[in-house]
């Protein structure tokens, strides 16, 4: 079977080109994966928004019910980084049933895909950073209430610290937060995961794939993981617009294929999702958001 891949064609909400948040790289990346013959009809599947009850089991009900009525407060707005109009709304709750949707498909494939997902910002009182809802924290507490997993690892490797999803998670004891991040970006103020680490500015392809492979032996080694979220963020690469460290395609690739690899060894389903890229090549980025699937590919 190949791939499964989740995507909806309203993820891109349609902001205008220049806007800081990248929202072209959607339609970009499911035209990557296109021309890499990932997505015939038997890969692709398409997510349903994800309902009040979901949303509500990591977040805030007011935030919730502010978000599906787009009346959310103008400070709030401004944290997110753009307003919560129809579009806005409806991707947020669409990229979060895309990672429900993904993790169901791993629980029974081994490994699938989100074309979206990774709003790791997004807490549980409001969203944050480009995140509206946190889809990993909603996917991992419905799963959890489902009881269709005991214990979860989640593998957060954007450029950025994994802080909103540290804020839902870090009471919950069935679920282990990682995140290694570049020290020295958003968020200024962090929320301890319950792993971080934090890498210096202009860390290269040789020292961060070192220090993941030292990690993923002790990740396994804590307990046995019915599931591994994995926020496979290129905001890492030397030429992202936000990102402080240096990877290069290749080191992508390495480390993508270092943790499907670890972790589908050991049998243990990986559900990744897309995370953080910044570039005003949105071509470029949308290849370096494909290295996930292309890698996963090799794993379904
Ligand atoms: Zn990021």
């Amino acid at each position: 079977m190949p791939l499964q891949i989740v995507h909806h064609p309203d993820y891109d909400a349609g902001f205008a080109v220049n806007h800081r948040f990248p929202m072209s790289k959607y339609k970009l990346l499911m035209e990557a994966l296109g021309a890499r013959g990932l997505t015939g009809p038997a890969a692709l599947n398409m997510p349903e928004p994800a309902p009040a009850s979901w949303l509500k089991l990591a977040h805030a009900a007011g935030y919730v019910d502010q978000v599906l009525a787009c009346e959310v407060p103008e400070k709030i707005e401004r944290e997110i980084g753009f307003p919560v109009g129809p579009r806005v709304s409806l991707r947020a709750q669409l990229a979060t049933g895309g990672t429900v949707l993904a993790a169901r498909l791993a629980l029974l494939n081994g490994i699938a895909c989100n074309a979206a997902g990774g709003s790791h910002h997004a807490r549980r009182a409001q969203g944050a950073g480009f995140c509206t809802f946190n889809d990993v924290a909603v996917a991992s507490l419905l799963l959890l209430a489902e009881a269709a997993v005991g214990n979860i690892l989640i593998v957060d490797l954007d450029v950025h610290q994994g802080d909103g999803t540290a804020d839902i998670l870090g009471g919950e004891r069935r679920v282990f937060t990682f995140s290694m991040h570049g020290d020295r970006n958003y968020p200024t103020r962090k929320i301890a995961s319950d792993l971080d680490i934090a890498l210096p500015d202009g860390t290269g392809d040789a020292a961060y794939l070192q220090r993941l492979g030292d990690i993923l032996p002790e990740l396994t080694a804590m307990a046995r993981w019915d599931i591994v979220f994995y926020n496979a963020g290129v905001d890492v690469h030397a030429e992202d617009r936000l990102g402080r460290l240096s990877l290069s395609d290749e080191g992508l690739r390495a480390r993508d294929d270092m943790v499907i690899r670890h972790f589908r060894a050991l049998g243990i389903p990986v559900c990744g999702v897309i995370g953080g890229g910044y570039s005003t090549d949105v071509a470029a980025l949308a290849a370096r958001h494909a290295i996930l699937f292309e890698t996963a590919s090799g794993f379904a």
